[in-house]
């Protein structure tokens, strides 16, 4: 390697997800008020692994940029509250092995 070449840090070389946020969200919560009186145990905030769903005491907060696209929204909620589509093209998770 020569002198004059960038050291990589670990931080860079380990890096396993990228995002490119959309502007607009692909992830919709259809009503709050399903949320907040038929839903007690607010499951999607348990079952989605990047944490996207947040309650904040009478609604539910949406972190779409995080999102693994993994689809379990769109059969995990119980009252079929989310409505989900994949990013724009272009848009989302980037996902790199090794
Ligand atoms: S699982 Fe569905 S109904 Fe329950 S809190 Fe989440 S979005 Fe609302
Ligand atoms: S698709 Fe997966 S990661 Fe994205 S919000 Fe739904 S459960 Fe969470």
């Amino acid at each position: 390697m020569s002198a004059e070449k960038k050291a990589v840090t670990i931080e860079e070389k380990q890096y396993l997800l990228r995002f490119k946020a959309d502007t607009k969200s692909h992830l919709h919560v259809l009503s709050s008020d399903v949320c907040l009186t038929q839903c007690p145990d607010k499951i999607c905030t348990i079952f989605c692994p990047a944490e996207v769903y947040k309650w904040e005491e009478v609604r539910m907060h949406v972190g779409y940029e995080g999102c693994h696209e993994c689809g379990s929204c769109r059969i995990g909620c119980p009252h079929e509250n989310i409505k989900w589509e994949y990013p724009k093209g272009g848009h989302g998770i980037v996902f790199r092995l090794g």
